[in-house]
């Protein structure tokens, strides 16, 4: 333990890359050996389980392996294999959840939300697998898939509403989008679905997009010059820069869901929300709040001038097919509750 606390220390100082000050942190995983360690690799298996513990408690932190927590990380580890199939298996599933218009109760778009339809273990969320994907690269795959899927399936839904421009968003993970050729690889999947650049959009959170600001407004120009619609995603959570947000071609921005399920509960979320729909708004982009779940929240945000949002309140995550129920009816979402209660 004093030696993992000596190494996080000597890597804890900044050092000097091309004159830009970077940082480093390490996680640690430690086990000791003991009578029924019989092989280095059941001793490495213990040290890479307290490792994943450490990054799951924060990162930057040592932990030190201990019987208890082996039923997680191992559990884990077979995530991993499981999910390097999944995609072969036809184990992964999108769901679409409707985007509306606040004033008019309008659909006018459709989130694709991953689901994992575990064999064993049922459905899982895209938070228990997406940052495993992530660890591995089998994000690169999920994503491509994911993206084909939302096209497809937007195609379909479109066809359904002719003359409107209901907009399909994906959502981009970080390794996602730092692989080359990105660009490259949705405009190939447009032209594979037919699907209108205009009408996808792809939703990035702040820290992808902070990480490394140069390398991002590269990318993001590029993505724009094809044509496509960028939102950021959970805005107010991350760790933003204004004079960034400025700067980089951002077409939406989405509320997060923290800020909008406290409207009402805490004096200073009303406030904050109508600070964040004001500015996007000032900046010409297009604001969305998530989550939204009772009526007095749509209200607020009506009344501060926030033009879109999506949430229980209306509808949650629906299979394709309740939403091209949905997208065929023309109803508003204030006259959904039959189409959905139908299955
Ligand atoms: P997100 O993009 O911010 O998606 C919104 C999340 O809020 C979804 O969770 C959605 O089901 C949930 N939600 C919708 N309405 C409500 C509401 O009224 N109240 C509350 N409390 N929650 C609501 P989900 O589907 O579990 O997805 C979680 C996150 O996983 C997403 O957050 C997104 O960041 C990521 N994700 C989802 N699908 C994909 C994908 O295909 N690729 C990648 N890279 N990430 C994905
Ligand atoms: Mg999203
Ligand atoms: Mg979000």
């Amino acid at each position: 333990m004093q030696t993992a606390q000596r190494v996080m220390q000597a890597l804890r100082r900044p050092f000097s890359v091309a004159g830009q000050e970077m940082f480093v942190s390490a996680s640690i995983g430690i086990a000791v050996n003991g009578p029924e360690d019989r092989s280095t690799t059941e001793l490495l298996r213990k040290a890479d389980v307290a490792l994943y513990r450490a990054k799951a408690e924060g990162r930057a932190r040592y932990v030190v392996f201990a019987p208890e927590l082996d039923a997680d990380p191992a559990e884990r580890f077979d995530l991993d294999n499981a999910l390097r199939r999944a995609v072969e298996r036809r184990e992964l599933q999108l769901l679409y959840q409707p985007v509306v218009d606040l004033e008019t109760g309008a659909l006018v778009g459709m989130e694709a939300l991953l689901r994992w339809n575990h064999p064993h273990r049922g459905v899982l969320s895209p938070a228990t697998f997406i940052s495993i994907a992530e660890e591995t690269g089998e994000i690169v795959r999920i994503g491509q898939w994911v993206l084909e899927e939302a096209c497809r399936e937007a195609a379909r839904a479109q066809g359904l509403r002719p003359g409107s421009r209901l907009t399909v968003s994906v959502n981009v993970s970080a390794a996602e989008f730092r692989q080359p050729d990105l660009t490259g690889r949705i405009r190939r999947v447009l032209e594979a679905t037919g699907v209108d650049p205009g009408t996808l959009q792809l939703e990035l959170t702040e820290s992808v997009l902070m990480h490394d600001v140069p390398a991002a407004l590269e990318v993001l120009q590029e993505l724009r010059r094809l044509g496509v619609r960028l939102a950021l995603d959970d805005f107010g959570t991350g760790y933003s820069s204004l004079s960034y947000l400025q700067r980089l071609p951002i077409d939406t921005l989405k509320v997060d869901q923290a800020f909008v399920g406290r409207l009402g509960v805490d004096a200073s979320s009303g406030p904050l929300v109508r600070a964040i729909v004001e500015m996007g708004t000032a900046l010409g982009m297009e604001v969305v709040a998530e989550g939204i779940e009772t009526e007095w929240q749509l209200g607020y945000l009506r009344e501060v001038g926030c033009a879109r949002g999506q949430g229980h309140y209306f509808a949650g995550p629906l299979t394709a097919e309740q939403f091209r129920r949905l997208a065929a009816s023309r109803r508003p979402a204030m006259a959904w509750g039959p189409l959905l209660a139908a299955g």
